[in-house]
């Protein structure tokens, strides 16, 4: 899905947990609106590291193309996107509450993702698991 639709639902879902629990804790807030679009950041610093430049264009471009040759799941892992780093953030939520929304955030943008590589049959152009990653390019 493409970042700006996941600012634009990330924002709707937000609202809506906002409208339904109206004392919660702005900060909490922010942290779940800005969890539902952020951790697409590991594109950006995959794209940063294999092309040496910082435009947030660029970056933009490189993926789409890369998503239209298709195979990407050899070459790339998106570290926050993997089933792993979701286990992680929701273990640190024991710790603190705010993890829990950064989980929240995380989940609703990964089903997003799920739903739209689904609807595009790209499903398996991504890798889920980390450990798989690891397994596959260890050499
Ligand atoms: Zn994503």
């Amino acid at each position: 899905m493409l970042p700006r639709w996941h600012i634009v639902f990330g924002f709707l879902f937000t609202a809506v947990v906002w409208l339904a629990s109206p004392d919660l804790n702005i900060i909490y807030v922010l942290t779940l609106f800005f969890s539902t679009f952020l951790i697409d950041v590991d594109h950006y610093v995959i794209f940063v590291k294999r092309n040496k430049n910082y435009s947030l264009n660029k970056a933009f471009n490189y993926f789409l193309k890369l998503k239209k040759k298709g195979d990407r799941k050899k070459d790339s892992i998106f570290i926050f996107h993997t089933v792993e780093f979701h286990i992680l953030v929701a273990l640190l939520s024991f710790f603190h509450i705010i993890f829990l929304f950064v989980f929240i955030g995380m989940v609703f943008h990964s089903l997003l993702d799920i739903f739209t590589m689904i609807k595009e049959k790209s499903l398996q152009n991504r890798e889920f698991f980390l450990i798989s990653w690891i397994a596959r390019n260890r050499n």
